[in-house]
């Protein structure tokens, strides 16, 4: 299977050291604050399980799981909660938790949507973050890494539900030197 994945675009090691950093910029930032963290699912569950070790808060933690849009839909970022959080997030500060920031659809839809729960405030944390893609402006103010628009799997992300137990972040052989995202 590893045959089928360029290894490590991002070694284990790399994702762990830049997870460190951005756990305790969180950890200043944060503290006094009531601190609720989503994941948004499945990608983010590897990410969001390493970065919580490390920030040295009281926090909570929920998980939020959408459909992806298909094609009709992407240009409006309709996109359905097909798991919502089961926390009341209201006067919390919520830490969005993504794998990958990408058109930028599905965080500008979840942002709205919590926005309306009356939450102290709402921000973004990603791992990847590949800004040649963005249709729609998001503010991600705790970001791995820039990537260029390649397809990448491991470390939670998937293809076709394979690869997301992989410990580094890899291109697939098959998009290897594609411009394709999806
Ligand atoms: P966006 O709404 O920002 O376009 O897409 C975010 C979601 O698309 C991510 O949470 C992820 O599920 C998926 N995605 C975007 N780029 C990649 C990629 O390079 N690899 C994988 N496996 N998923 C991606």
């Amino acid at each position: 299977m590893r045959d089928e994945v360029e290894k490590s675009l991002l070694s284990s090691d790399e994702i762990s050291r830049r997870t460190i950093e951005m756990a305790s910029e969180i950890t200043r930032d944060y503290r006094g604050r009531d601190l609720v963290t989503i994941g948004v699912l499945k990608g983010a569950f590897v990410f969001l399980a390493d970065l919580v070790r490390h920030i040295e808060l009281p926090l909570e933690i929920d998980f939020v799981a959408v459909s992806s849009y298909g094609k009709d839909t992407v240009s409006s970022g309709v996109v359905r909660i097909i798991k919502d959080i089961d926390l009341d997030v209201a006067g919390k500060h919520i830490l969005l938790v993504e794998d990958i920031v990408d058109t930028g659809l599905t965080l500008k839809y979840l942002i709205g949507v919590l926005r309306e729960r009356g939450p102290a405030s709402v921000e973004v944390c990603a791992l990847l973050n590949k800004p040649e893609t963005r249709k729609v402006e998001i503010d991600v103010k705790y970001k791995g890494f820039d990537l260029p628009p390649l397809f990448v799997v491991g470390y939670g992300l998937d293809c076709a539900e394979r690869f997301r137990h992989l410990p580094y972040v890899g291109v697939l052989k098959e998009f290897e030197g594609s411009n394709e995202t999806r």
